[in-house]
């Protein structure tokens, strides 16, 4: 087994039931993603919708691939032949493209749409004002299915902190869920996946806990 698969069986080891894992093997290459691929895992998450396109091309087809970053809106041509799920929907000119490009490939496209729930300005998403007054008017994009919500914490050492960004965001998705139906809520990352799952994550984003340190920026 390689290092690789070892951290991938100790991570899914300590998942919930019921929580998927969404392996993020941004910036790796495609031999380290195959290495998971063939210890079972097939939802890979990506950050960068062109590195997202060419692994996929050289990739088993049977992959989920799951856009999580910033989406740039002239690249969501790229990727809406075959993306899975689009976790970070954080304007309505990105639902706008996306519902477009899904029209012209002839598919529904599933997303999540992000909240901003850290405290640091930097970090993307709608408010929860934003996202109350946007949901009665999802009809505009019939080829676009939200399937639940999105958000990153505050990058802090503080568990406290953390696990109320979470349980906020937990209560904004459990109050629309039914209404809206929805099923995903993604939240949790290498660092705070634990307190996630204890919030009610369905998906956490996982990367460097399986794949090792990136030597990108955080
Ligand atoms: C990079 C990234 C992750 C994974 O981060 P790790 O700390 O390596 O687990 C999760 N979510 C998003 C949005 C990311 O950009």
């Amino acid at each position: 087994m390689t290092q690789i698969q070892s951290a991938l069986k100790s991570v899914c080891a300590s998942l919930q039931e019921g929580v998927e894992l969404v392996a993020v093997s941004k910036t790796k290459p495609v031999a380290l993603l195959l290495e998971a691929y063939e210890a079972g895992q097939r939802d890979f998450g990506e950050n960068k919708v062109q590195e997202m396109a060419l692994k996929a091309a050289t990739m088993p087809e049977d992959i989920r691939w799951h856009m999580i970053g910033h989406v740039q809106t002239n690249k969501i041509k790229y990727m809406a032949p075959f993306v899975h799920l689009v976790h970070g929907v954080d304007r309505e000119k990105v639902l706008k493209e996306l519902d477009k490009q899904a029209k012209k490939v002839s598919r529904i496209i599933d997303c999540l749409l992000q909240v901003h729930i850290a405290q640091e300005e930097t970090k993307f998403g709608w408010s929860v004002a934003e996202l109350e007054a946007l949901l009665p008017h999802m009809s505009l994009y019939p080829n676009v299915r939200v399937r639940g919500l999105m958000g990153m914490a505050s990058n802090t050492d503080d568990e406290h902190q953390v696990r109320r960004e979470f349980l906020d965001l937990n209560d904004l998705y459990k109050k629309h869920a039914q209404a809206q139906h929805w099923d995903t809520l993604s939240i949790g990352m290498s660092g705070d996946y634990a307190i996630a799952m204890e919030c009610g994550a369905t998906h956490v984003r996982i990367g460097s806990a399986v794949f090792g340190a990136r030597n990108d920026a955080p």
